[in-house]
């Protein structure tokens, strides 16, 4: 590709290399805008795969600041940074690894306000939040602006991972096909009243980036329609089908909840 200079080619040898991704592969991955939604446990890793791969843009939205509990996970901070915003903690950590990408910080929560302006100027979202209220925005917001979504989730020792793009119709299911409702609020703990396993955001978080980059450049197939499970205390991975729900209120036929958000 013309638009790849030396210095680009030796960075991304190791990728360019892959048949899968190969110099066009590259090119799209530079070229490419994704948003991460929380620079936690699962956004460090995810944000850091995606700057290391050189995805040319990454937004970051995350309105909380650097804590010293948070470090046992998340790897795009520091101690030195704490009390310092997360999406700009993650975003000097993603020039030190790679000068040559853009980011673009957000420092703010995602609201059904701000929502669809955001999230329409990506081409694939990465959301690692930690509540259920953004989980849902996000994907009706993803459905609403046809943004991909690859979403991730963890707690204690257990983690999962699949990829939304229900706005392409087909086989395709959205997150409320899988969980129509959010759960009363206490039914699930937070990783802050239950615990997480640091390395647990690692393995599910690379994996999130790897989706990421599969989607990015088209290589592989897509996780949209399954749903992996991974059980850190047996270490076992499972994978299950998912289909959409005629009956979603958000891509079934009709939809109850299309303006919700306009
Ligand atoms: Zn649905």
């Amino acid at each position: 590709m013309t638009d790849i200079t030396d210095e680009q080619i030796e960075r991304y040898a190791r990728h360019i290399l892959l048949p899968e991704i190969g110099g066009a592969g590259q090119a799209k991955l530079l070229n490419s805008r994704v948003l991460v939604v929380g620079a936690g446990g699962l956004g460090s890793p995810v944000i850091l795969y995606l700057a290391a791969a050189g995805v040319g843009h990454i937004g970051i939205i995350d309105d909380d600041d650097v804590d010293l509990s948070n470090l046992q996970r998340q790897i795009a901070h520091t101690t030195e940074r704490i009390g310092v915003n997360k999406a700009e903690s993650a975003r000097q950590s993603v020039l030190a690894l790679n000068p040559g990408i853009k980011v673009t910080v957000h420092s703010e929560r995602l609201t059904a306000a701000n929502a669809l302006e955001l999230i329409g100027d990506y081409d694939v979202v990465a959301d690692g939040s930690d509540n259920f209220d953004t989980r849902f925005l996000v994907n009706d917001v993803c459905y609403f602006s046809r943004t991909t979504l690859v979403s991730a989730a963890i707690l204690r020792f257990d983690g999962q991972l699949s990829t939304f793009r229900a706005h392409q119709g087909g086989a395709n299911p959205c997150y409320r096909c899988l969980y129509p409702e959010p759960p009363p609020p206490d039914l699930i703990p937070t990783c802050a009243e239950a615990g997480v396993l640091g390395a647990l955001c690692g393995v599910m978080g690379s994996l999130q980036a790897a989706e990421v980059v599969k989607e990015l450049t088209g290589a592989g197939e897509s996780m949209s329609g399954s749903l992996l499970i991974f059980d850190g205390l047996a270490t076992e991975f499972r994978k299950v089908k998912i289909k959409p729900d005629p009956a979603c209120a958000l891509c079934g036929s009709p939809a109850t909840i299309t303006n919700v958000y306009s």
